[in-house]
C-alpha cells in the first residue's frame, strides 16, 4: 500500500506566498524516494505537512498509522547541547512515555545503527559534524517508526563525510526498510540515493518530472 498519500495539497503562507501546490504525490511503503528542486520550490514545506509540522491550506494529507509512526532529520541537527548523546537519542522515547526499563537498550540499538555504540556518553560539542548528524539520525530512529523524513540532512557536511553518510544511509535502508523521503537540492545525492526521484520547480511548488532508478539490486 501506500505510506504517504497527498492530494491536491496547496500552501499559502502568509501575504500570499503560494508555496505550494496543487500536489498530487503518493508514496509506497518501503520506497525511498528523493524530492528534488532549487531552493524555495517548496520541498520542506511538503515535507512539514507529511509530519504534521504544518497545516495544508487545502488538499488531504493520509499516513499510514496517522502520523505516529514518523521520524525526522532536520538539516541542523538540534541536538540539545547539555545532554550526553544517550539522553538526546533517548528524548522521543521519554516523550512517547515509554517504560524507563525499555529506553535504555533501544538507544543502545540506535546507535549501534549509526556507528555510535562507543559515544553514548559523549556530549554533542564533542563530536564532528558528521557524527552529530548520525545522533540526529539514531534519535530518528530510536522510536522504530515506519516512515523516515530526512530534510536536506547532510547539506551542511564537507562532501566526504557527505559520502560516507550517503552510503551509511543506503545500508540502513536496505537491511530496514523504511520509507524514506528524502529532500534534497544536489543531482547526485538524490540519484545515488534513491529509487524514485521526484523533480520539484517553484512558485508554486509542483511536481514537473519523475524518474524510476534501476539498480542490479532487489
Ligand atoms: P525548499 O524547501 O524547496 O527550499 P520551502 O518549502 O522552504 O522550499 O519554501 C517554499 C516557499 O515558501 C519559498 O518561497 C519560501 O520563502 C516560502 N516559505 C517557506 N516557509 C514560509 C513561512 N513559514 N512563511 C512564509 N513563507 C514561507
Ligand atoms: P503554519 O503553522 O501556518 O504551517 P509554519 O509553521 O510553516 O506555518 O511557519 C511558522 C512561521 O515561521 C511563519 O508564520 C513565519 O513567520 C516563519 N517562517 C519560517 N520560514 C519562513 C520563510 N522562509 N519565510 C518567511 N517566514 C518564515
Amino acid at each position: 500500500g501506500d505510506a504517504v498519500s497527498l492530494k491536491g495539497v496547496t500552501k499559502l503562507y502568509d501575504r500570499g506566498v503560494a508555496a505550494l501546490g496543487p500536489l498530487d504525490f503518493n508514496v509506497r511503503d518501503g520506497d525511498f524516494v528523493s524530492l528534488l528542486g532549487p531552493s524555495g520550490c517548496g520541498k520542506s514545506t511538503a515535507l512539514r505537512i507529511i509530519a504534521g509540522l504544518s497545516a495544508p491550506t487545502s488538499g488531504t494529507v493520509r499516513v499510514a498509522g496517522g502520523g505516529r509512526s514518523i521520524g525526522f532529520v532536520f538539516q541542523e541537527p538540534t541536538l540539545m547541547p547539555w545532554a550526553s548523546v544517550r539522553d538526546n537519542v533517548a528524548l522521543p522515547l521519554k516523550l512517547a512515555h515509554r517504560p524507563r526499563t525499555d529506553i535504555g537498550g533501544h538507544v543502545e540499538a540506535a546507535l549501534a545503527r549509526v556507528g555510535l555504540a562507543e559515544f553514548a556518553a559523549a556530549y554533542p560539542r564533542q563530536l564532528s559534524g558528521g557524527m552529530r548528524m548520525r545522533v540526529s539520525l539514531a534519535r530518528a530512529l530510536v522510536t522504530d517508526p515506519d516512515i523516515l523524513l530526512m530534510d536536506e540532512p547532510f547539506a551542511a557536511l564537507d562532501e566526504i563525510t557527505r559520502f560516507r553518510l550517503n552510503n551509511d544511509l543506503l545500508a540502513l535502508w536496505r537491511d530496514l526498510r523504511k520509507t524514506v523521503i528524502f529532500v534534497t537540492h544536489s543531482v547526485f545525492e538524490s540519484v545515488y540515493l534513491a529509487r524514485r526521484v521526484v523533480v520539484m520547480t517553484p512558485r508554486p511548488g509542483r511536481i514537473s518530472a519523475e524518474y524510476r532508478i534501476d539498480t542490479a539490486e532487489p
